[in-house]
C-alpha cells in the first residue's frame, strides 16, 4: 500500500518522532504554520473517523492529550487547535486517519474560519433529533 503514514510507521520513510507506542505515534508535521505542529496517527491503516473502533479512538485521544500538553510546554503556545479531516470534501489529503495539533499564539494569522450562520431553534431541534435517532442504534466495539 502506498501510504506515507504506513511507511513512516514501518520505518520505511523518515519522520521526526515525538511519541510512539504499539498503537499510536506522533510526528512533527512537514507543514508548520506555527512551530511545534504535530500529527498524531494510529499505526493501523484506518482511512477516516467512521472506521475507528471505540478502543482505537480512545487510544488516539489519550495520546493526543499527552502530546498537546507537551506541545504547550515546548512551544509556550497560548492555545491549540485540533483539526481532523474526513473525505475530500472535508479537505482530507492523506487517507490514513490523523489529527493535526496546531499550537496557536495570540495575534497569529492562521485563523480557522467559517461563516457564522444562525438558523431557527426548530431546525436545530429537528437536526438534533435526526442525529440522535441514528446514534441510538450504534454498536461500539
Ligand atoms: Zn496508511
Amino acid at each position: 500500500m502506498d501510504c506515507i503514514f504506513c511507511k513512516i510507521s514501518n520505518g520505511q520513510a523518515p519522520a521526526s518522532f515525538v511519541y510512539e507506542d504499539e498503537y499510536v505515534f506522533g510526528i512533527m508535521s512537514l507543514d508548520q504554520p506555527n512551530p511545534y505542529k504535530v500529527l498524531v496517527i494510529p499505526r493501523v491503516h484506518i482511512e477516516n473517523i467512521y472506521d475507528l473502533s471505540e478502543s482505537e479512538a480512545a487510544r488516539i485521544f489519550q495520546v493526543t492529550v499527552k502530546v498537546a500538553r507537551a506541545i504547550r510546554e515546548a512551544s509556550g503556545c497560548d492555545g491549540l487547535n485540533l483539526v481532523q479531516s474526513n473525505g475530500r470534501a472535508g479537505q482530507q489529503e492523506v487517507f490514513h486517519f490523523h489529527l493535526h495539533l496546531i499550537p496557536r499564539f495570540l495575534g497569529d494569522d492562521i485563523f480557522l474560519k467559517w461563516q457564522y450562520t444562525q438558523i431557527e431553534r426548530d431546525e436545530l431541534n429537528r437536526m438534533a433529533e435526526e442525529i440522535h435517532s441514528k446514534a441510538r442504534d450504534w454498536k461500539y466495539s
